[in-house]
Formats: structure tokens, C-alpha cells, sequence
């Protein structure tokens, strides 16, 4: 047996990225002309790149490898799923094992009374399942007029044309006719940068109250589904302030509104957790689940649904699925993922060790005058740069120009760290310990200093007026 892997020299294969592979939110010429990093191998929480570098990977792939790489147990699952039942659909009155005992499984570790899941192949495909769920939910109950979704700016929810739309990126909209109608935007409770003078806890109320602002506007009966991170990831680790959720749980229970939370980052131990619900405390109809649900071993998504919608949806046909809901081998795999992070005693080794030292680590660097602050929950986290810590000031220099340069930095010293704008985003396998943590700090710190001088040297340490 043979794996695809490197067995050409970098610059060629480079060449041949360039010339034939398309990349996601990449502006591929710029990206043709610089060369693409080649991933050749990973294994805990480091990656090994095409000349020999070793990575430490601060972001778990795309928030999504939770129980690190490397386990061959993940391996072996899928492998003999593949030679016992590689596909087979459940469209036609059909089902397999996999699927049963994912369903059984997911629906066991789920807050109570949400006891049902529909599979899907990614986090985008199941947010374009929950817009038609919800939708046909309450046509179903005689209520068609009830369509309208309200979700936030700056929010992630994916980016197909549904979650897209549901998404709040403005730079998402700016292409292909985004969004789809009967979606809406309230702002998001990000007091770092949207505070102004006020208090977290005031500004928290404030944003929360937008929601029922807009259900007034829109008109009651017309609203079906509020949907949200629990805390927002993509849109730069937004930790909301403590006032925020009682205050949307209140609203969503007034208006009786289905809340939708999407836990793609935040489910699966994240923030400590099995779901980030349940970290804010509230009560969702729908958890929107992927990532973490197989640690990015196989592609998986899926929605987990209360036992009220699922009730009325089962009394009709649901005219809506994908060729790979529940994958035999993508959901064996997830059942092997949910198994290591239970015996494994993964949450526990956050809540108790890795979030505790993260969030140690990270308070430390927030003495370098680069750093804003920290925002943290569990082993999700972000660092807003800033030229003057004080007033919480944005560079005069486009968003995004600093925290690019920073995440060269991080790069050039062999450590993940994206950047959202002029925030630098954290967020580790959840397995990562206290030594791979101090490697993480130390060469963040010395990205962070390099940043700086540069920032310094070329005249960028000016505030936004
Ligand atoms: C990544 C993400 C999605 C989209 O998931 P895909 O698997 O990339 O389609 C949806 N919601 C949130 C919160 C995400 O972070």
C-alpha cells in the first residue's frame, strides 16, 4: 500500500498547486506567486511540513482536529468500515449501523430533550438543512408566515449560499448575490472592539435587545429561528459579555422563536463542555454540529434536533438530504472520535489542565505592547492587537494589515496562529499539555516582538482616528 506524500521537491509541487488547485478564501495568484506551505504529515499537535519544519499548530486544522493527529485507532475504524459497508444511503428506507450509533451517541451526550439527529456531509450543508427545517417546521404548524432568520454580523455559519447567507461576513455578501432572502443581521456583542465607553455588561444587554428590535420590526409572527455561535469563532474568538445569552434566551422564549445554536466550533469539548450551550446556559432547538464531531478525521456535519421539531418534521416528508448523510465510514469514525474523548477523559484534561494553562499562558503575553487583551472560553481564544492597549484602538493601517504580518511571524517561527482582522485566534487539539503550551508561548512571544519591531519600523504603530 502506498499514501499519496511528498516525493517531490518542494518547488515542484508548489508549481503544480499553482497551476491546477484551486484554494478556498485565497487569493490564488498571490498565492501562486509566494508558494503554498505543503502539509506532509501531523501527528499530536504538531505538523510536518515538505522541508522538514515542525509546526506546533495552534488552530487544530481549521478548529476541527480536537483529539490531535496521529491516532491510529481512527485509522483502523475506517479502514474496516470500508471493507465491511463503504456506502450505502438512508434516503429509501434504508439504514446501517454507523449512522444508528452516531445517532445514538450524539443524541446521548446532547443536553436533554434533544434527542435526534440529521446527518450531514459538512457544518455548511447542515445550517442549509436547519434554514429549511425551521422554515418547514412551522408551515407545518400552520404558521408559514413564520420564515424570516435573524443572525449576526461578523457571524460564521458556513459558505454554501444558505449558510453563507446565515453568516454575517460582509465580504462573503460582496460576491455571488448573497444573502438569500428572508435573512437578517443584527450586530454582534463584541464589546472589545464595539463597546465604546459603555460597560461589557451594559453593552451585552444593548446587543441582545437588537434581537427583539428586529423580531418588532419584522413582525412577530414572521420570525422562525434566531441562530448563533455560542461563542463566535471565525468572526475572532467573540467571547460575549455575561448579559448576553439570558438575555437572547429570554427573548427567543417570548416571541417563540427557535434558537439555533451553532456549536461547529464549540461543540466537543472546546470550551470545556460537551457543547458551548451549555457553557452560556441555554436551551437551543437545534445544535448545529461538524468539525469536532470526527476531529477532522473524516468530513461529518449534522444537525441535533429537539424532540418537539422532530416530532412535527416526522410527521411529513422532508423533501431534503444529502447522498452522504451519515456516511458509513465518516460516522464509524465519529463514533471512534466520540469514544477517545470520553475514555480519554479529553474534557475533563480541559477543563482542568489545558484551558486553566492556556489561559495562564495567554494573560502573560498580554503584556506585550502589541496585545490588546484576551478573550477566552475553554481552549478557544483571541488576541486583539492593538497600537494603544488603553483605548482599545484599531491600527490606521486596513484591518487585517497587522495581524497578517503577525501571522508571518508566527509562521516563520514554526507556529500556527491565524489571524481575524488585527485579532490573532488560538484554538490547540484539546489534548494539547503544559510543555507543547510553553513551546506555543514562547514563539508566539517572539512572533509577537518581531511584529512589533516591524510594525515599529515601517511607521505603523498609529491609531485609527
Ligand atoms: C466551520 C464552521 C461552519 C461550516 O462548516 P464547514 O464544515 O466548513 O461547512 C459552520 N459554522 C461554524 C460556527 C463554523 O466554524
Amino acid at each position: 500500500m502506498s499514501a499519496i506524500t511528498n516525493h517531490m521537491p518542494t518547488a515542484e509541487l508548489q508549481a503544480l498547486d499553482a497551476a491546477h488547485h484551486m484554494h478556498p478564501f485565497t487569493t490564488n495568484d498571490e498565492l501562486a506567486a509566494k508558494g503554498a506551505r505543503i502539509i506532509t504529515r501531523a501527528k499530536g499537535v504538531y505538523l510536518t511540513d515538505s522541508e522538514g519544519n515542525q509546526i506546533l499548530d495552534g488552530m487544530a486544522g481549521l478548529w476541527c482536529v480536537n483529539i490531535g493527529y496521529g491516532r491510529s485507532e481512527m485509522a483502523e475504524v475506517a479502514a474496516r468500515q470500508m471493507m465491511e459497508l463503504p456506502y450505502y444511503n438512508t434516503f429509501f428506507m434504508t439504514t446501517h449501523v454507523p449512522a444508528i450509533a452516531l445517532a445514538q451517541e450524539v443524541a446521548k451526550l446532547a443536553p436533554e430533550g434533544l434527542n435526534h439527529v440529521f446527518f450531514a456531509g459538512s457544518g455548511s450543508e447542515a445550517n442549509d438543512t436547519n434554514i429549511r427545517m425551521v422554515r418547514t417546521y412551522w408551515a407545518e404548524k400552520g404558521k408559514s408566515a413564520k420564515t424570516n432568520i435573524i443572525s449576526r454580523k461578523n457571524a460564521y455559519h458556513g459558505s454554501s449560499m444558505g449558510s453563507g447567507s446565515l453568516g454575517g461576513m460582509s465580504y462573503m455578501h460582496a460576491q455571488g448575490g448573497m444573502p438569500i432572502p428572508g435573512i437578517h443581521h443584527i450586530n454582534q456583542p463584541d464589546w472589545w472592539a464595539e463597546g465604546g465607553d459603555m460597560t461589557p455588561e451594559d453593552f451585552g444587554l444593548a446587543r441582545a435587545r437588537e434581537l427583539e428590535e428586529k423580531i418588532a420590526e419584522l413582525g412577530e409572527d414572521t420570525v422562525a429561528a434566531f441562530i448563533a455561535e455560542p461563542i463566535q469563532g471565525a468572526g475572532g474568538v467573540v467571547v460575549p459579555p455575561e448579559t448576553y445569552w439570558p438575555e437572547i434566551q429570554r427573548i427567543c422564549d417570548k416571541y417563540d422563536i427557535l434558537l439555533i445554536a451553532d456549536e461547529v466550533i464549540c461543540g466537543f469539548g472546546r470550551t470545556g463542555n460537551w457543547f458551548g450551550s451549555q457553557t452560556v446556559g441555554i436551551r437551543p432547538h437545534i445544535m448545529t454540529i461538524a468539525k469536532g464531531l470526527s476531529s477532522g478525521y473524516q468530513p461529518i456535519g449534522g444537525s441535533i434536533v429537539c424532540d418537539e421539531v422532530a416530532e412535527v418534521i416526522g410527521a411529513t416528508e422532508f423533501n431534503h438530504g444529502y447522498t452522504y448523510s451519515g456516511h458509513p465510514v465518516a460516522a464509524a469514525v465519529a463514533l471512534e472520535n466520540l469514544r477517545i474523548l470520553q475514555e480519554e477523559n479529553i474534557l475533563d484534561h480541559v477543563r482542568d489542565v489545558g484551558a486553566p494553562a492556556l489561559k495562564q499562558g495567554l494573560n502573560e503575553l498580554a503584556d506585550h505592547p502589541l496585545v490588546g487583551g484576551v478573550s477566552i472560553m475553554g481552549m478557544m481564544a483571541s488576541l486583539p492587537l492593538t497600537p494603544h492597549k488603553a483605548s482599545r484602538a484599531k491600527f490606521a493601517s486596513d484591518a487585517g494589515t497587522v495581524g497578517y504580518m503577525c501571522r508571518e511571524r508566527c509562521f516563520a517561527n514554526n507556529l500556527v496562529m491565524r489571524h481575524v482582522g488585527d485579532r490573532m485566534i488560538i484554538s490547540p487539539p484539546l489534548i494539547i499539555d503544559q510543555p507543547d503550551i510553553d513551546v506555543f508561548m514562547a514563539r508566539a512571544r517572539k512572533a509577537l516582538d518581531e511584529t512589533y519591531a516591524q510594525v515599529k519600523a515601517e511607521g505603523m504603530l498609529k491609531a485609527a482616528s
